[in-house]
């Protein structure tokens, strides 16, 4: 159900400060990483995360938060505590970047290995924002993506995973080189969550992203998206509207005007960053 709103509905979700501040620590990371191996020190993180809170300042994502002072300052003084972290997961200066956020794509495969089509026939498109490509001692590929929220448990750590296989999936057919290891940096505990995809794992990627798309045509050919309600409804911006939950999905509608209004009413149409978990996404539904 909260795919038909996001993808099909096209009905944003509001910023909330988790997706906030992920972006904020990206881009300080990012700003380090754009820095020099020996200069990438704790002491010019905190430039960057400075650099980066004067730049999301004024940007509708936290100006839609709308935090008082002493929230504010809790809100950064988190991110602090992030960027802290992460040097405690790896040595920076060791680190040989070869793209910061990286998008990149492909043609979407199907079952039978032709490529999927979607409105109009035009190829369907995943796609994903790949935080940092970079290459190992031997020349090999490596696939880090930063993590702010929190590390799942055991239960959600493989669908984590499967996520991560895409990622190496999307490599693999872009540059034609398969990744030898994509880490998860999770910076929250801090905890580095690592995997090295094999030819056999991201060919299973392959056929269950297809099965997936195939799954995606028969609900849209019906309407028919159930809603799956679970832990994670607490955090689902769509709740109010879900049928699970006593709500319209017709409804939904108001969510896109009330944020068109908020954005408006406090600081005018800034381009949306990308959020800090970000997602690999399906485009051309
Ligand atoms: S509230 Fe739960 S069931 Fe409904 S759309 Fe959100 S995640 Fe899905």
């Amino acid at each position: 159900m909260a795919f038909r709103f996001s993808a099909i509905d096209r009905i944003p979700q509001p910023p909330t400060q988790a997706t906030t501040k992920g972006t904020l620590v990206h881009r300080a990371l990012e700003l380090l990483m754009l820095r020099s191996a020996p200069e990438r020190t704790p002491e010019h993180a905190a430039a960057d995360l400075a650099t980066a809170r004067r730049e999301i300042s004024t940007h509708s994502d936290f100006m839609l938060l709308g935090l008082d002072e002493a929230q504010e300052a809790t809100f950064f003084a988190s991110a602090e505590v992030l960027l802290d972290r992460y040097f405690s997961l790896e040595d920076p200066t060791t680190v040989r970047p070869i793209g910061l956020e990286v998008m990149v794509s492909t043609a979407l495969p199907t079952v039978d290995g032709s490529v999927a089509l979607g409105a109009g026939d035009t190829p369907v498109v995943l796609r994903g924002i790949i935080d940092r490509l970079e290459l190992d001692a031997d020349g090999e590929l490596i696939v880090t993506d930063y993590k702010t929220g929190a590390v799942p448990g055991m239960g959600f750590e493989q669908s984590r995973m499967a996520g991560v296989n895409i990622y190496a999936m999307l490599v693999e057919r872009v540059v034609g080189r398969r990744p030898v290891r994509v880490q998860l940096l999770y910076l929250s505990k801090p905890e580095a969550i690592i995997a090295y995809p094999t030819e056999q794992k991201v060919r299973a990627v392959e056929k269950r992203t297809a099965a997936l798309w195939s799954a995606v045509e028969r609900a849209c050919e019906r309407d028919d998206f159930r809603p799956r309600p679970g832990k994670l409804c607490d955090y689902c911006s769509y709740k109010p509207y879900c049928p699970a939950w006593g709500g319209d999905p017709a409804q939904a509608i108001e969510l896109r005007e009330m944020l068109k209004d908020g954005s408006r009413q406090r600081l005018g149409a800034n381009p949306v960053p990308r959020t800090g978990d970000a997602p690999i996404g399906v485009g051309a539904l």
